[in-house]
This record gives structure tokens, C-alpha cells and sequence, in this order.
């Protein structure tokens, strides 16, 4: 597979190139496939469906084609999912996507674990270690740090704000040994940020180690998201006409978003044949996506602070892939769009429990009213003329080509349950009067002692400490 920039269309790179590299640091452009292949038909339409890791194969193959083997592949596969999605039906037309059945309970685990993988299946032959730096807020450092844990060649080193993170989260990135560790920086996440942005640029310490990046616009991350999709589609294709009687009702999927990774994700499964019609882009008050497709002005803005607090994302920067790959005018077509703030999806959590008994986290509390919504008359409200003011929160005011779908009851929804609610236990709490029980693999983790290393905010003693302790 060749691959181009977002920016620079002339642009041919392999994919070891483009993962080794992260991004094109001569345009500051993300790298892209040239092509999305499609899955052949009679895979698409076996009944039962492929497993997971048969389909994650199947779409990985093409993307790495003369570049990786197939047993080798086969193995990255196997290595990096030992867990699956799972498909759990709510109601008669909706079904959740559990994405928290890897080690650190978030959708992360799928892109991190294949790209932790990937690097080192090309660092192989490798003589030194591949240092990754990552600044987190949260949720991508556990994840990267887990994926990255033991795999032979590489050494992961994250900087996280002190005292800006919860409890649990802290947990999942301080306890690592051996090749995985996090530094407190005595700082803001920016402040992280910064300190691994100069390190990249210091030639100093470019010529003692070989630095990488783990960061969300990797394709490598993009690209095994997109599994899921196809494989909870076909699911759905499969077992909607027994659940709901429709002969083939369309299948749309709802996706809670803030850098719009996991959608673009959504778009390439699309794609490459997965049956899904459409795509709602359900985010909170950081609603640079809705307004965009309200308005056709993208305005990137400061972030602000919500309970869904891994979709504070106020520039997200897969918008640059969606408009490498789709007209304003298709996005339009092809994207219902949605937004809640903090009482919304308080609300949203309270209500999805009270009418299913399911306890969703608050990133999928939003997908989850979105998807109530839509189905249950805002949508036709819109298509029969009745405006919505955009900068309140609900249904951005666009209609998709399959509202007819929606509106004549044709179709089902996958809503995408990004992380598992113990994470967030504080706002299940306070919203459904109860805790949500703690999957084992989090309680073990609570135990385990922390070994954060604690770091001035400054580039001159992270770099020290780099120089001394790598
Ligand atoms: C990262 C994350 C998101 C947002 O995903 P993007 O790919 O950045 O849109 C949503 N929910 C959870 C729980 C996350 O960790």
C-alpha cells in the first residue's frame, strides 16, 4: 500500500515509513492510504459472519501487503487481541458496542496494541531500543503504556500533569515496571506536551537514542479501529432481521468523538464494504464538529472541560483526514451530528439506565441520547422544517440521506460504548445512585503500589533525567 499526506498530495510513502514517522514533519500533514480496498462480498456476506480476528486480518492485509507477511501478521493479530468487541442488544432497534474489553476498559487498547506491535515488528532487527515519549490526559498514556508493556525493542516513557487526572486513571499509568514508566510533571497537560515536543526537536538527544512518538494520528491506530466496525456491522446485518423483524434494516452507527479518530476509523471500514448507511458524530460542549456541519465554517477553539473528558477536544485533528477524504457536502450526506453538556449527559446516563438497566459510561451516554433522539422524532421534526439553533445542545440541524430510514423505521443503531463506566465512576455515581461494579483488571491495578517519578516543569531537567536514566 502506498501512502500520501493530507497536505501533499505527491506525497508516496510505505507503511513502515508512515508509521515509524507518525506524521510528515516536512507539512505537518497525517499520512492517508491511497486506496481503501474492499472486502470481497462473499466474505461480507457470510452468515454467521467472520470472527473478529479473521476480519481483523482480512482489512489489516492489504494495508501492509509486501511489507509484513501473513504468519507475521497473523501473529501481530493474535498478540494484540486476546479480548473482542462484543454486540449487546438495548432494545428493539438499538445495540451497544462494548469496546472496554481490553486491559485498560477503553476503546483505545485496539489501536494502541497493533501499533505497539507494528513498531516492533520493524524495529526487529533494531540494535538499540525505540524510546517512545507520550504526553497524556488521561486515557491514551494507560493504554499506550499497557500495549507497549514487554514488547520486546521498545521503551515508553509518559509525562502526565500532577494532580490533573483521576485516581484511577493515575493508577493505570503509574504502576508499570520494567520498560514502561510515567514521569508527574509538576505542570499542565500543555506543559507535557511542550516538554516532549523539544525533545523531538533536540538534536542533542536525537543523536544518543531514537525517539518515536505513540500519538492518536499514527495510522497504525486508525487502521485496526476500523476491525470493529465491520465486524459489529456484520453482526448486526446478521442478527437484526431475527431481533426486529425488518427484512434489512440500515445499520447506522454512533460514534462519541473528540479528536475524530475512531470516525474516520468508522469511514474507512465504510469503505472497504462494511454495511453501514450512515454515521452519527455524537461529541459535548466541545462542539467544533456539529458547528461545522451546521454552518460550513470549521473553527478549531480552546478546549472546555466536561464529564466526557477524553472528547475535550476543541481542534480535533482527524478533521484533516475527513476533508482529505470527503466533500463538505458528503460529510453532510453521510453524518447526522449531535451535542449534550454536562446536565445533558448526567441525564443521558441516568435515562439510558432507567429504560434498559445497561450503566453507560458519559462518552457513550451521549451516543446513547443521541441515537433516542433521532429515532424518536427529532429527526423527522427536522426533515418537516422545525429549526434547531445549533449552539443548543441536541440535533445539529442537517439531514443526512438516510433520515427517510430513521423516519419510517427502518433502521437499527450501534452505539459505541467507548470506555467502561468504573472509570467514571464520580458522574454514574451522582447520576444513577449507585456505583458501577469495578472489572477485576481495574480493582488489580488500584492495589499495585505507584511508581510515578515526580518531574520539575522544565525542559533542562527532563532532559537530564532522559540523558541519565534511558
Ligand atoms: C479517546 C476517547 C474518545 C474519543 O475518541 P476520538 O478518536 O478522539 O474521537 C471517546 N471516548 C473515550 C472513552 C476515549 O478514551
Amino acid at each position: 500500500m502506498i501512502y500520501t499526506d493530507t497536505r501533499d498530495s505527491s506525497v508516496k510513502v510505505n507503511f513502515e515509513t508512515a508509521v515509524m514517522n507518525g506524521m510528515n514533519s516536512k507539512t505537518g500533514g497525517l499520512y492517508i492510504p491511497t486506496s481503501f480496498p474492499k472486502l470481497s462480498e462473499s466474505f461480507i456476506n457470510k452468515n454467521p459472519e467472520p470472527s473478529f480476528r479473521d476480519i481483523a486480518f482480512n482489512m489489516a492485509k492489504p494495508y501492509v501487503e509486501g511489507e509484513i507477511p501473513d504468519e507475521d501478521l497473523m501473529q501481530i493479530i493474535q498478540d494484540a487481541y486476546p479480548f473482542t468487541p462484543k454486540v449487546v442488544p438495548l432494545d428493539n432497534n438499538s445495540y451497544i458496542l462494548e469496546l472496554f474489553h481490553g486491559p485498560t476498559c477503553a476503546f483505545k487498547d485496539f489501536g494502541a496494541r497493533f501499533m505497539a506491535r507494528v513498531m516492533s515488528y520493524f524495529n526487529r532487527n533494531g540494535k538499540d531500543a525505540l524510546h517512545i515519549l507520550v504526553a497524556t490526559s488521561g486515557d491514551t498514556g494507560s493504554a499506550v503504556g499497557s500495549a507497549f508493556h514487554n514488547v520486546p525493542g521498545l521503551d515508553v516513557t509518559i509525562l502526565y500533569p500532577e494532580g490533573k487526572i483521576s485516581k484511577i486513571q493515575e493508577k493505570q499509568l503509574s504502576t508499570f515496571t520494567g520498560n514502561v514508566r510515567a514521569l508527574k510533571v509538576k505542570g499542565t497537560f500543555d506543559d507535557c506536551q511542550r516538554l516532549v515536543k523539544t525533545a523531538f526537536t533536540d538534536d542533542e538527544l536525537r543523536s544518543k537514542f531514537r525517539l518515536s512518538s505513540a500519538n492518536s494520528i499514527n495510522i497504525s491506530r486508525l487502521l485496526p479501529q476500523s476491525f470493529y466496525y465491520m465486524y459489529s456491522s456484520l453482526v448486526v446485518k446478521n442478527r437484526a432481521p431475527l431481533d426486529t423483524k425488518l427484512e434489512a434494516p440500515s445499520i447506522i452507527t454512533i460514534v462519541p468523538s473528540g479528536n475524530f479518530g475512531n470516525l474516520t476509523s468508522g469511514l474507512i471500514a465504510r469503505e472497504m464494504g462494511a454495511p453501514i448507511k450512515g454515521f452519527v458524530a455524537a461529541t459535548n460542549t466541545n462542539r467544533t464538529i456539529p458547528d461545522w456541519i451546521a454552518t460550513g465554517e470549521y473553527n478549531a477553539r480552546p478546549s472546555v472541560e466536561t464529564y466526557a473528558n477524553a472528547m475535550d477536544v476543541g481542534a480535533p485533528s482527524n478533521y484533516e483526514r475527513i476533508k482529505a477524504m470527503y466533500t463538505y457536502e458528503q460529510v453532510k450526506e453521510l453524518f447526522a451530528s449531535y451535542w449534550l453538556d454536562n446536565d445533558g449527559i448526567k441525564d443521558a446516563i441516568q435515562a439510558c439506565n432507567e429504560k434498559t438497566g445497561y450503566i453507560i459510561d458519559p462518552h457513550g451516554a451521549i451516543g446513547y441520547k443521541a441515537w433516542v433522539d433521532i429515532k424518536n422524532g427529532e429527526m423527522s421534526s427536522l426533515a418537516s422544517g422545525i429549526y434547531h439553533d445549533f449552539k443548543k445542545p441536541g440535533l445539529t440541524p442537517n439531514l443526512p440521506s438516510w433520515k427517510d430510514e430513521v423516519i419510517n423505521h427502518n433502521a437499527v443503531g450501534i452505539i459505541l460504548e467507548t470506555a467502561h463506566p468504573a472509570k467514571f465512576g464520580g458522574i454514574v455515581q451522582d447520576a444513577i445512585g449507585r456505583e458501577s461494579p469495578i472489572p477485576e483488571r481495574l480493582q488489580e491495578v488500584m492495589n499495585l503500589p505507584d511508581r510515578a517519578i515526580p518531574m520539575e516543569n522544565s525542559y533542562e531537567s527532563f532532559k537530564d533525567w532522559l540523558i541519565n536514566n534511558l
